[in-house]
């Protein structure tokens, strides 16, 4: 084996011993995970176990008590150094996706993306073509239904080609019937960019259909971390087979 197949790749997106507190409580606790270009981490855990703190001081929008962020191997956030939010590189998806109500479908993609003109509408239109939303390029969101508004949100938040995409619940807004068939369609044009996924969701069974591996989290800790084959049928401990539990 040559001496290159056995370093491992640098990952696009690395935090160590990330610690956030409120009100002296610790909701964040020490928490390190490191994720490649091209990889889905489902973040997967109850509600209140600190998913959207951690992903919140990723993106840059909430400041750790203590822990590092790097992204491509270099550091871009400690206590006393910190790449402002909008110069991250990070794409962002929640469930209140709300895209701009007064500017079109096509405004709404291009609304993150800088340089000539013609450039601009080519991503826009090469996203909406891959969302499969061509034909509505020049239609406002209210014309569209939700799920076609979140396909909208996923074209806008890849546009500028972030080095990662953090995704809080995104989809959960939506309509049961729609979701499965949303996933697999975000899932596939997600793997066709070049970004390193962080998806946040507290439903096992979106982590089982999505990621390439689960990093469990239960009261402010990861407590487990694998592939989700692998996490769901040797779940490490009683709570995580209840949690598990809900899949049918
Ligand atoms: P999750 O996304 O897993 O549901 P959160 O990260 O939103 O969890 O919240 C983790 C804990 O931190 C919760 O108990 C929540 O109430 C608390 N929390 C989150 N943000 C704040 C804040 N700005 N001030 C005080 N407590 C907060
Ligand atoms: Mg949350």
């Amino acid at each position: 084996m040559s001496f290159d197949t056995q370093v491992p790749a640098v990952p696009r997106l690395e935090i160590r011993n990330m610690v956030r507190q409120f009100d002296g409580r610790t909701v964040v606790d020490d928490v390190s995970m490191t994720i490649q270009a091209g990889q889905v981490t489902c973040l997967l855990g109850p509600s209140g176990c600190g998913k959207s703190t951690t992903l919140r001081m990723i993106a840059g929008v909430e400041m750790q008590d203590s822990g590092e962020i790097y992204v491509d191997g270099k550091l871009i956030c400690d206590t006393v150094f910190r790449v402002p939010p909008e110069r991250r590189e990070i794409g962002l998806m929640f469930q209140d996706f709300a895209l701009f109500p007064h500017l079109s479908v096509a405004d709404n993609v291009a609304f993150g993306l800088k340089g000539p003109k013609a450039e601009k509408r080519a991503r826009v239109e090469e996203l909406l073509r891959k969302v499969d939303l061509i034909r509505y390029i020049d239609e406002f969101p209210h014309q569209l239904s939700g799920g076609e508004q979140q396909r909208v949100a996923l074209a806008r938040a890849l546009a500028p080609r972030p080095r990662i995409m953090l995704m809080d619940e995104p989809f959960s807004g939506l309509d049961n019937r729609l979701r499965d068939g949303i996933r697999d369609e975000t899932l596939a044009l997600l793997k066709e960019e070049d970004t390193a996924v962080l998806l946040v969701t507290h439903e096992p069974e979106e982590a089982m259909r999505m990621a390439d591996e689960i990093a469990l989290m239960r009261d402010g800790k990861i407590v487990q971390r694998g592939a989700p084959y692998n996490v769901y049928t040797r779940p490490r401990d009683k709570a995580a087979v209840a949690f598990f539990s809900d899949i049918n």
